[in-house]
């Protein structure tokens, strides 16, 4: 199937997501940080809110690295109801206040609608993640929102089913949508998931909407998160979302995919001349 059979066979559900024109490209602000535009946009900081030290050192740590976003998570998705299941508001109070400190803005997930309202009043941008990708009164929820949104591919969906998820938001009126791929299912089990990083080219080519890549998730291995944040970079992703903690071994949650701030400036150090091979920024 060529690109444009697959962009035919796409627009008979999707229609917003779609590129009308090979140079249509969506730039998300968020703040004052762009999403699509010629830098890389990198979001780190830890999987959790576990407490106001632990968010503010990896604040500081990741502004100073070269971060451009702080990501944090203060409703958690775990798979199992006897893990840490996040901070809640206390966690988003936290986020906000290491906002006012670095002048990083925030991206933190809501897991329902009722708490969309919630991380719009504290934090500048909306995760929806892997496990709601097609939570769908949640999609419409952000739809509504007054900040942009992070959609993270669920971990077995396709390239439609993602892409229709990304229209319910848009259809809603939220033009501000960023794509972020996290790893997907396979049979390999040396790896948390399997990075498809395939998908960038691809979406490139359907899509105007930003793509970020998740290399911490994707691969649940903090060895494997410098060079595949390098791969995404080079295969086209315009941003990349990392899991920093100042202390992994005694994270709450993730750890051991987490880097320390120590491997956080190293691999913003390293991804430069991949972002200017791939003719980008940082
Ligand atoms: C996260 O980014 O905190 C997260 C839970 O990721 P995902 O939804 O991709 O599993
Ligand atoms: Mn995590």
């Amino acid at each position: 199937m060529t690109l444009e059979d697959l962009l035919t066979s796409l627009s008979s559900k999707i229609r917003l997501a779609l590129r009308r024109d090979p140079e249509e490209k969506t730039i998300v602000r968020v703040e004052e940080v762009e999403i699509g535009g010629d830098r890389i946009a990198v979001m780190a900081g830890p999987c959790s809110v576990e407490g106001r030290d632990q968010a503010l050192q990896t604040a500081r740590g990741v502004k100073e690295a070269g971060a451009s976003i702080l990501r944090g998570g203060a409703f958690k998705p775990r798979t199992s109801p006897y893990s840490f299941q996040g901070l809640g508001e206390e966690g988003l109070r936290i986020l906000a206040e290491a906002r006012e400190e670095t002048g990083l803005p925030v991206v933190t997930e809501a897991l329902s609608p009722m708490e969309v309202e919630l991380v719009e009043r504290y934090a500048d941008m909306l995760q929806i993640g892997a496990r709601n990708m097609q939570n769908y009164p949640l999609l419409k929820r952000a739809g509504k929102a007054k900040i942009p949104v992070l959609l993270k591919r669920g971990f077995s969906s396709t390239l439609e089913e993602w892409l229709s998820s990304a229209e319910y938001i848009l259809r809603e009126g939220n033009g501000e949508v960023v794509l972020c791929e996290r790893g997907i299912r396979t049979f390999e089990p040396s790896t948390r998931f399997t990075l498809d990083l395939s998908i960038i080219p691809l979406l490139k080519g359907v899509t105007p909407l930003p793509i970020m890549v998740d290399p911490s998730h994707g691969t649940g291995r903090r060895e494997l998160v410098e060079p595949m944040s390098r791969a995404a970079v080079a295969a086209g992703a315009d941003g990349l979302m990392v899991e920093v903690h100042p202390s992994p071994d005694r994270a709450l949650s993730d750890g051991p995919q987490s880097l320390d701030l120590e491997g956080f400036r190293n691999l913003m150090r390293g991804l430069r001349p991949f972002a200017r091979a791939a003719g980008r920024g940082m």
